[in-house]
């Protein structure tokens, strides 16, 4: 693949403060971009990152068809770009796009991109703190102009990048939900789709006004088992006993929670992938033995859950420092993704 290159005249990067970042708020130099025409992918470019245009028919505005990808790259002690399992992220993509009746996205295309971008742009990967790191965010949606509600022929795929560093400095509140649902069986749950959060904003905006920082989604039918939070899978400690709700279709196949998983079985944890509801969390907690609680996800690696609230009934988890168990797997997978650790599982491309 020929990459058309056009580079900015002035880098950006000393108007940023990459010691106050802000999630998504600063943007680096170049993003790439390519078009789907004619069933292929065509014209490679990587160019400043800038506004792009459209006609205000455009089929993604209306209708929603856009998938995301969200990835980080980290810097390792070599001081080398270091992408955490991005042939992964492009394998949910394409299923995403499959889901979304999109063209998948060649996977030799794709590691190409990534490394021209980050030659371009690697000196905006930050070093301060151990999580820091270049979120990079693909983007794909329809780019057909007629109004018509129909699956677009012509598409646009992005890929840009923003310097990131940790996600939440406290323990989250999260409410669950029993009034709104974001996903239920034979929905698009499992593909991370634009609409899927597009519905989660009202929810949000309410939990949040009542001083809760996240929704905990609860499954479609009974509003009982729990399904994830925001954008991060959960993981519950029930008695030395790991449990996170199984990929049934209605949860994204979240790449940080595979890596959790991973980890804690090589520890020699005991991790169930199935189905835990408000009956048997409120019992656990009842009876002492709800241990942890926390969120996994790509922008906020592994974040601990302070609060949950059902109805009228609250659960407050214990202190953060008898949370040992996710502080170590948390620290483990900054290490290996700062090269602070050997990459056994060769997770770092
Ligand atoms: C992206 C996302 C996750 C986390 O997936 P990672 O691959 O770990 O980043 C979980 N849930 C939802 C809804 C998401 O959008």
């Amino acid at each position: 693949m020929e990459i058309k290159i056009e580079k900015v005249a002035k880098s950006r990067l000393e108007t940023v403060d990459l010691s106050q970042l802000v999630f998504g708020k600063y943007f680096s130099d170049h993003m790439f971009m390519m078009d789907f025409e004619n069933e292929e992918w065509k014209n490679p470019r990587i160019v400043p990152f800038d506004n792009i245009c459209f006609k205000p028919s455009l089929t993604a505005l209306h209708y929603g068809q856009s998938i995301f990808e969200g990835m980080k790259a980290y810097k390792n002690q070599q001081g080398e770009p270091k992408i955490f399992r991005p042939k992964e992220h492009l394998e949910r993509l394409n299923k995403s796009a499959v889901r979304m009746a999109m063209p998948e996205f060649p996977e030799a295309m794709f590691l190409e991109a990534l490394s021209a971008l980050m030659q371009l742009d690697k000196d905006w990967i930050p070093t301060i703190n151990i999580d820091d790191s270049l979120y990079i965010r693909p983007v794909m949606f329809a780019t057909d102009t007629t109004l018509g509600l129909h699956p677009s022929e012509k598409f646009c795929f992005i890929i840009f990048c923003s310097p990131a560093s940790s996600y939440y400095s406290q323990p989250l509140k999260v409410l669950m939900s029993n009034e709104y649902v974001r996903a239920f069986p034979g929905g698009v749950g499992s593909a991370k789709a634009a609409g899927n959060y597009a519905a989660t904003m009202l929810p949000l905006k309410q939990a949040r006004a009542q001083g809760y920082d996240q929704l905990l989604w609860m499954d479609g039918v009974e509003f009982k088992s729990t399904q994830e939070i925001g954008t991060m899978n959960v993981f519950f400690v029930i008695d030395d006993r790991v449990i996170t709700p199984l990929l049934d279709g209605t949860i994204l196949d979240g790449i940080t929670r595979r890596s959790v998983i991973e980890l804690l079985k090589d520890k020699g944890y005991f991790v169930q992938e199935r189905r835990t509801g408000i009956g048997e969390l409120m019992n656990a907690y009842k009876n002492g033995k709800l241990e942890d609680a926390f969120g996994t996800g790509t922008a906020a690696s592994l974040a601990h859950i302070a609060e949950m609230k059902y109805g009228e009934q609250i659960i407050s988890l214990p202190d953060i420092s008898t949370r040992k168990l996710s502080t170590s797997i948390k620290t483990e997978l900054a290490e290996i993704k700062r090269g602070l650790r050997p990459d056994t599982k060769g997770w770092m491309y």
